[in-house]
């Protein structure tokens, strides 16, 4: 299969605004795809070469680096391919442009795509001494075996800035029209991509062996199962309403999600965005070793970070310094973390996600030999507010955050990848008079005047609505940033600049600038309203209205451990705004 098919196509949803126009063309290339390499295919336009779980060498070189190789292809000097990015504002644009006017020689063969994915990925894999001079040369060589406007979408993958925007449920609505022949089937390829997070392979299976052999994945170690997430309500009743009485108080601690994997004496630890995090805590390895009694199991708690001498709890940020690449073990020996489990997905051979929560919780315990730093999270079976209560000021006294309510009926099953009704989550900020944060998608930006000219004024931000995939707005963020964040936004945001407004972008306003959704912010805000000029919940509450935020401010946090698609959805906006007219209605 040529790479050139895979351009046009690109090009084509490049210049699109519309989404199902977008469907069409990645229908267009599913079907021209030979079933062998459908998988590259599918990781080529995500913008990766592997899904980001297997720890892989990812691409994503320097610009710089990537501008050396384009020089040696076309025999311009690196600072004059530096200049003309000024003026496009682009490298992919400016090698096209070039490679239009200069080559070396012309191309002695025509890409195919795997010829492109294998050097990438050889490009990724290079290390070593003298690996940045082999880099170079075999990117050189695929620029100059280009076409212009294969060698506009090579550079931009190679330096991670594919901008595409394509999200996960648009390439499976894609992917079930042209294997199923219908859209309706995306529910069933979905089941399987959130129990195996792998894309590239659902695509294979169902290329391959049609929508029943897409019914047949399991649950196995080693690929991370997408998590489960919980609703939220504001008041205790209301949760043990909606849970019908069977439920079971968790504590809920404040930190960061880890889906472990344990095969024989080998861990792997997984993130809420399913990157692997292994190396980051080898002391969570060693403990999950020496605790975990089954041979093969796939369990999920929280990582917290305790004081060292007193075993207390540290908030979420404390934890977030052992997030890196250096000085791992003198982190580890700092900020410690203890592990606090509450759920069991996978146990020698036997898939869990299937059975209701008492079975799983149950194997959890029968297989976890407690440790101070490995425990299981403190639980409370009751269907009695007063005690549900006093359950929860006891988690709070212990720095919890508040508690997760999760459902004990017969059906109370793990639902991967869902945000569901059987885990209701109840924090502390519920209570008081302003909205707890809700974690926001930047889709764009308004430039600044005054003290701020130069950079941005306001972002213009989203919630997900995940039964169509697409962003909708919900506030303009334009307080709350400290003079660093100011100073760093442009660079933040730069490489997610878009030409115009995506295609999976539902906006009335019009932004100054757009962006690819990539950054997600946490914004708190007074309350939510209707609004004309915002489409979140358009004509879902009121005619010719949405939701907005009210007074809405950045928290500071960047929600990196968050993707686009893991932000506060439409339903949950909509949620809170009718359990806050509750409120002030009683
Ligand atoms: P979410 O993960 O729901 O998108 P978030 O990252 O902003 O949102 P919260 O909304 O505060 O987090 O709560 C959900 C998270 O709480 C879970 O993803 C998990 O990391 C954490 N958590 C803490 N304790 C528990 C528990 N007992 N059961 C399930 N999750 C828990």
């Amino acid at each position: 299969m040529k790479y050139s098919l895979i351009a046009d196509v690109y090009k084509k949803i490049e210049a699109t605004t519309k989404r199902l126009e977008m469907i069409d063309y990645l229908v267009e290339l599913l079907e021209h795809t030979s079933i062998e390499i459908i998988d590259k295919v599918i990781y080529l336009t995500q913008g990766k070469l592997h899904p980001n779980w297997m720890g892989l060498p990812e691409i994503g070189i320097a610009e710089k680096m990537a501008a050396k190789a384009v020089s040696l292809a076309i025999q311009i000097s690196t600072e004059d391919i530096m200049e003309n990015i000024k003026k496009t504002g682009d490298l992919g644009i400016s090698t096209e442009n070039l490679l239009k006017m200069n080559r070396l020689r012309e191309p002695t063969t025509q890409l195919t795509v795997t010829k492109v994915y294998d050097t990438l990925d050889e490009v990724s894999k290079a290390s070593g001494p003298g690996s940045s001079k082999r880099k170079i040369e075999k990117l050189a060589t695929l620029i100059m075996d280009a076409l212009p406007l294969e060698a506009r979408y090579i550079i931009r993958t190679v330096t991670s800035q594919l901008r595409l925007g394509i999200g996960d449920m648009t390439l499976l609505d894609a992917l079930a029209i042209a294997f199923t022949g219908s859209k309706e089937n995306r529910g069933v390829l979905e089941r399987t991509y959130n129990i195996t997070s792998d894309l590239g392979n659902v695509a294979k299976t169902v290329a391959w062996k049609g929508i029943d052999g897409i019914k047949e994945a399991k649950v196995v170690v080693g690929k991370p199962v997408r998590m489960m997430l919980a609703q939220r309500l504001s008041t205790v009743e209301e949760i043990i309403g909606k849970l019908a009485g069977k439920c079971s108080a968790e504590y809920k601690l404040d930190g960061e999600r880890f889906q472990l994997h344990k095969q024989d004496k080998r861990v792997n630890i997984y993130s809420r965005r399913l990157e692997n995090i292994t190396s980051m805590y080898p002391d969570v390895v060693q403990l999950a070793v020496s605790s975990i009694k089954a041979k093969e199991a796939i369990v999920e708690g929280e990582g917290v970070a305790i004081q060292a001498d007193t075993g207390e709890l540290k908030p979420f940020q404390e934890l977030m310094q052992r997030r890196r690449k250096y000085r791992i073990k003198e982190m580890a020996e700092k900020i410690p973390v203890a592990v606090f489990l509450f759920d069991c997905l996978y146990v020698d051979g036997e898939d869990l996600t299937t059975k209701p929560y008492t079975i799983r919780r149950k194997k959890l315990e029968e297989i976890v030999e407690e440790k101070t730093r490995f425990l299981i999270t403190p639980s409370k079976i009751s269907r009695n507010p007063s005690e549900i209560r006093k359950f929860f000021d006891e988690a709070i006294s212990k720095g919890c955050e508040g508690l997760i309510i999760k459902s004990t009926s017969l059906n109370s099953i793990y639902r991967a990848g869902a945000r569901s009704w059987l885990w209701v989550k109840w924090k502390r900020s519920y209570q008081s008079k302003m909205i707890e944060p809700v974690d926001l998608t930047v889709v764009g930006a308004f430039m600044g005047r005054g003290k701020r000219a130069g950079t941005y004024g306001a972002l213009l931000t989203t919630a997900y609505d995940k039964s169509n995939d697409v962003f909708r707005t919900v506030c303009k963020v334009g307080s709350g940033f400290t003079d660093n964040n100011l100073k760093n936004m442009l660079k933040m945001f730069n490489k997610h600049i878009t030409t115009h407004k995506n295609a999976r972008v539902d906006s009335i306003l019009k932004a100054d600038i757009w962006f690819k959704p990539a950054i997600v912010m946490e914004v708190i805000g007074d309350e939510i309203t209707l609004s004309p000029v915002h489409s979140c919940a358009f004509n879902n509450i009121r005619k010719e209205s949405g939701l907005a935020i009210r007074f809405p401010r950045f928290t500071g946090r960047w929600r990196t451990d968050k993707s686009p698609e893991d932000s506060t959805s439409v339903n949950e906006i909509i949620e809170m705004y009718r359990s806050q007219l509750k409120k002030t209605t009683k």
